[in-house]
Order: C-alpha cells, then sequence, then structure tokens
C-alpha cells in the first residue's frame, strides 16, 4: 500500500474505512439523527467547548466560506492576518463578499507577530473581525493562537480561525481562547476522507450573525442550529463521511486528547530532527514549526519535484510540493491524523535512498 503523507487527505484506519461500507438510510430518520447527535457531542468534546458546533458538507473552504458570510455584511472592515496560502485564501473569500479587507501579510516560514496586530487594530478602529489561520498548511507553521485572541480580544473584535489542518491534533482549546467561529475539515487529522467542514460558533458570533446581512443559503448557521433541534441537516448531509467520523470521534476520544497532542509533538520533533540530520534546512521558524505538517526547504543542489517523483514512482510514498510560489522550492511531510513514529521512519529511510539520487550533495 501507498504511503500517503501528505498534509491531508490523510490515511483512514480500517475501521473508519468498514464504517463506510455501511447501507444508506433515513437521513431524516431516528437512526441517523441519534448519529448526527452523538458526533455533534463529541465534537465538542474534541473542540473543548460548549459553543454550537456544526457538521457542514463541503471541504474545509465551504467552512471558511460559512465563517464569513454568516458573521459580516458588505462594506465590514476585516483585518486578515496571513501567513501562507491559506490565509490568503480566507482573505480573498472575505473581499468576494464584500468585506473590506485590511491585510496583514508575513513572510512566509513564520509565524504573525503579535504586536503587529495590536498595531494595526489600534490604526483601524472600524474593523469588526480578524481572520486568522492557526495552522499554515502551506508553510508548516503553527500561530500562536493564545496569544493572537488575547489581543484580538482585547479590543473586543470578532476572531474567526481557519483550524482546518490543526483542530484535533494541536491543541486548540476554542472557549478558553475565546475563539468566535472555528473551522476544520474531516481529511485534515480527523481521520475521514474529505467530504465534512466542522464548525463553532460562539454567543458572540451569534450576536454578530443575527445583523450580518452577506448572501447565503447553503451555508445559512440559523439553519443549521433549528434543523440540529431535530437532530437533522437543512440539506442532505455527506451520510458516508459522518459514519465514517462517528467512528473516528470514538477512537479519538478513546485516545485522549493529551495523548493526540502529545503523539502529533513526538512525531513532528521526529521529522524536524531526522530533516536537520540529513542536511535538509527547515522552511519554518522552528519556534513555531507545527505538529502537523512539516515543510523542508530545498538545498544543496536538491531537485525537489524530482525527489518527490523517485520517493512516489519507486517507494510508493507520497510527499506533498510546495503550494504556489513555494512551488518546487520546498517540500512537505504530512503527519497529521493516523500517523505515528514508524510511518515517518519509513520516509526517513526512503529519503536517505533519494536524496543522492535526486542531486543533493552532488
Ligand atoms: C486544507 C486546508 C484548507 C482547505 O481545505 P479544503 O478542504 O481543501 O477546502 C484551508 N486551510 C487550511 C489551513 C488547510 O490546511
Amino acid at each position: 500500500m501507498e504511503q500517503l503523507r501528505i498534509p491531508g487527505p490523510t490515511p483512514c484506519p480500517d475501521e473508519v474505512l468498514q464504517a463506510m461500507t455501511k447501507q444508506m438510510i433515513n437521513h431524516r430518520g431516528p437512526e441517523f439523527g441519534q448519529i448526527v447527535s452523538d458526533a455533534t457531542d463529541n465534537l465538542k468534546q474534541l473542540f473543548q467547548t460548549k459553543n454550537d458546533l456544526f457538521l457542514l458538507t463541503g471541504s474545509g473552504t465551504g467552512g471558511l466560506e460559512a465563517a464569513v458570510v454568516n458573521t459580516l455584511s458588505p462594506g465590514d472592515k476585516v483585518l486578515s492576518v496571513s501567513i501562507g496560502v491559506f490565509g490568503e485564501r480566507f482573505a480573498t473569500i472575505a473581499r468576494q463578499f464584500g468585506a473590506e479587507v485590511i491585510p496583514l501579510g508575513f513572510e512566509w516560514g513564520k509565524a504573525a507577530d503579535v504586536d503587529s496586530i495590536r498595531r494595526a487594530l489600534e490604526a483601524e478602529p472600524g474593523i469588526k473581525a480578524v481572520l486568522v489561520t492557526h495552522n499554515e498548511t502551506s508553510t508548516g507553521v503553527t500561530n500562536d493562537l493564545a496569544q493572537i485572541s488575547s489581543t484580538v480580544k482585547r479590543f473586543s473584535k470578532l476572531l474567526l480561525v481557519d483550524a482546518i489542518s490543526s483542530l484535533s491534533s494541536i491543541d486548540l482549546p476554542v472557549d478558553e481562547w475565546h475563539c468566535d467561529v472555528v473551522v476544520t475539515g474531516s481529511q485534515k487529522g480527523w481521520m475521514v476522507p474529505p467530504g465534512l467542514a466542522m464548525v463553532s460558533v460562539s454567543e458572540e458570533a451569534w450576536r454578530a450573525h443575527a445583523g450580518a446581512r452577506m448572501p447565503r443559503f447553503y451555508w445559512d448557521f440559523s439553519k443549521a442550529k433549528s434543523y440540529l433541534e431535530k437532530r437533522q441537516t437543512p440539506w442532505t448531509p455527506g451520510m458516508t463521511a459522518i459514519f465514517a467520523l462517528s467512528v473516528s470521534l470514538k477512537m479519538m476520544l478513546k485516545e485522549g486528547l493529551a495523548s493526540i497532542f502529545a503523539r502529533h509533538a513526538r512525531v513532528a520533533q521526529l521529522a524536524r530532527d531526522s530533516m536537520k540530520s540529513l542536511g535538509l534546512p527547515l522552511f519554518a521558524d522552528e519556534r513555531y514549526a507545527s505538529n502537523t505538517v512539516t515543510a523542508v526547504a530545498g538545498a544543496g543542489g536538491l531537485d525537489t519535484k524530482k525527489m518527490l517523483k523517485i520517493m512516489r514512482e519507486e517507494h510508493r510514498i507520497v510527499l506533498g510540493g510546495g503550494q504556489q510560489s513555494l512551488d518546487g522550492k520546498i517540500f512537505r511531510i504530512g503527519h497529521m491524523g493516523w500517523v505515528k513514529e514508524s510511518d515517518i521512519e519509513l520516509v526517513i529511510s526512503a529519503l536517505k535512498v533519494v536524496l543522492p539520487q535526486a542531486g543533493f550533495g552532488g
């Protein structure tokens, strides 16, 4: 079998795959109602939240769009804190729906600087919301969301968080950190195929929702809430992915949040240490290096694209390339969800063989 080590979609355990062979049932009947209701309760534990939480059918980007259109109106000023490809995407969505986006970008590979966020909020008192990426998958950087949140909340702004590649794998206590809308996606750390976005909505986000005038139909939080009260979703959901999720959530609760975070930290440390010992520089500022994806800079004559090809064709290991301006400059090792040290060890032993074949050190 292929070793899929990209930062999503990620491999699924057998029990999760098995759950997807279940026959269809009535999506408005009692059996599915129980599944939706249990999955929502279990998700709340993993989000560490008492806020409302919705299972939306769509990919993570749909969840980001839902966060924007449910809380904002055209013309609203929004501070976009961006450290990479996905930060830019979040800003683009807000702009597309008519928000006045104030960009605050940081060099790719670095984390967002909290002082700059404070200065931007001081400079423009009319800002309504702050968009931030918790874990920037394109650069392998995890922002200090606790600090960012405490700054944003000192100014009483709405905080919309892309936690698509962190929640479930990296600690994110949603309530303790006062995050208003938090978005994640099934194919990242949740050990489930693509197809679901999971979104939490705070009281403050609901207050914003009451006056939010951006156009929306499919992603309407009010509809999601009224249907969830009947243990349903407004539209036919991706039932097969929900069957899978309900199994993976049980596995995750059994392992426990602290153990899951510790496992990701160990695996990520192993990935970083081994890349350095192979002589490859990390792309991300190591103080903020992500525990779900390691971005490695091409160096020493390495042709990263050739390396990825040989890894895939001769070792059946699939690593991620760089996105947009990082194409051909970095490669990424995904280690979120169903991953253990031995998975990374396989990658390392193959890299030892492949790196010289792809120009490294030559
Ligand atoms: C994967 C990812 C997305 C996009 O999610 P899709 O499910 O591909 O729509 C957005 N933000 C981050 C941080 C991601 O890792």
